[in-house]
């Protein structure tokens, strides 16, 4: 089937055809991220295959469904960008790549935390100046630590395995308590114990309407002075400008992001010679004890394998008529979860 590959990047376009070599799929590789303006470029296309940042809004949906497009393949296992019920009354099918290496984002999860505690992306920035000092580098042992981990599907429960190794007690916090993590000698609490006991927080829940802006004002106010806030799940989990208030009141001693809530008009574009004009994030950028990644966390070598061979597999069961029920997005998570766009 032909389809339109939406926000390609060279990566993309390497892993993607490797993985096309059995499937032969007629795969259209455009740069331009999909939107109002740009939902054109899939004419004569049976499907679009798209990333996070692209956008599927009704708007969008309608315009690709008038060009006979009937199937939107995610290479993500987020959906926060499609709008599910524009889709489902269009008619058209949307499949993502559930899981495919929750490893991937644990490991960058905790690479995050123990770049903020040992200030390595400091350090790293002053040797190269040849300052050696060691002034205003000290951390702390993680070991003996409170962990809350909010979400502990399948990447919230490989951050508590690789931080029960560190030595490190863990708080959880699910609607569905997750066996694997139990045996970890996890404890689940409610939202505001484990914002109240915990050293370090991470993310790991999806957004939808009820997890929007989770992190809020009561929140950093619950939270323990200096504690640390790690984001690899969606930005929008956590309203920035209230994190900001709490940076700088020392409520929140450290912040570890590898999303933000406006991250469509910044990330996967080198944009080194324009000046930046979301002040928000220019603001987070300032403080010596914030570390921002740019949606990297996914970015592996076998996530990207995977994430490809499972996108291919989708598209060819889509035009066979038999769509797996594991992919669709529809279904997966109980109608209560209203998605964000
Ligand atoms: P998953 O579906 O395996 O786990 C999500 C967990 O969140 C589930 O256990 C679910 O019960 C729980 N949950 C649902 N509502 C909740 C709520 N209100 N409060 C707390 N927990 C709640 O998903 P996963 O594979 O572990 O992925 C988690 C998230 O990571 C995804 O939703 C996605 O947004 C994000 N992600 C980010 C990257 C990246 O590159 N930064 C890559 C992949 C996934």
């Amino acid at each position: 089937m032909k389809v339109a590959v939406f926000s390609s990047k060279s990566f993309d376009r390497e892993y993607l055809a490797a993985a096309n070599t059995a499937t032969r799929h007629d795969l259209l590789f455009l740069e331009a991220a999909l939107n109002e303006q740009t939902s054109r470029l899939a004419g004569g296309c049976l499907g679009v295959c798209v990333f996070v940042n692209d956008s599927l809004n009704r708007h969008v949906l309608k315009s690709l469904a008038g060009q006979g497009v009937r199937l939107v393949a995610l290479r993500c296992a987020g959906f926060s960008n499609v709008d599910l019920s524009a889709a489902d009354d269009l008619g058209m099918t949307v499949l993502r790549v559930p899981a495919y290496s929750p490893h991937a984002v644990a490991e960058h999860a905790v690479g995050l935390i123990l770049s903020l505690n040992r200030k390595l992306h400091r350090a790293y920035a002053r040797v190269r100046e040849h300052n050696f000092s060691l002034e205003g580098l000290m951390g702390f042992d993680l070991c003996g630590r409170t962990v809350g981990i909010v979400g502990t599907g399948r990447i919230g429960a490989v951050v508590g395995q690789i931080l029960t190794g560190f030595g490190c007690r863990i708080l959880a916090f699910d609607p569905v308590e997750n066996p694997d993590v139990l045996s970890l000698g996890a404890e689940y609490v409610s939202l505001d114990e484990l914002a109240r006991r915990s050293d370090i927080i991470t993310l790991h829940c999806p957004l939808m309407q009820q997890t929007r802006h989770l992190v809020d004002e009561p929140f950093v106010e619950r939270m323990k002075p200096g504690a640390m806030l790690i984001n690899t799940s969606r930005g929008a989990l956590i309203d920035t400008k209230v994190v900001v208030e709490g940076l700088k009141s020392g409520r929140i001693g450290y912040l570890g992001i590898d999303v933000y809530e406006e991250e469509d008009a910044l990330f996967f574009r080198d944009l080194s010679d324009v000046v930046i004009q979301d002040d928000v994030f220019s603001r987070l950028q300032t403080f010596p004890n914030v570390l921002i990644t740019a949606h990297q966390a996914f970015f592996t070598r076998e996530a990207l394998s995977n994430i490809a061979e499972t996108t291919m597999q989708n598209m060819s069961v889509f035009e066979s008529g038999d769509v797996p029920g594991a992919h669709r997005v529809r279904g997966e998570f109980a109608p209560s979860s209203t998605v964000v766009g």
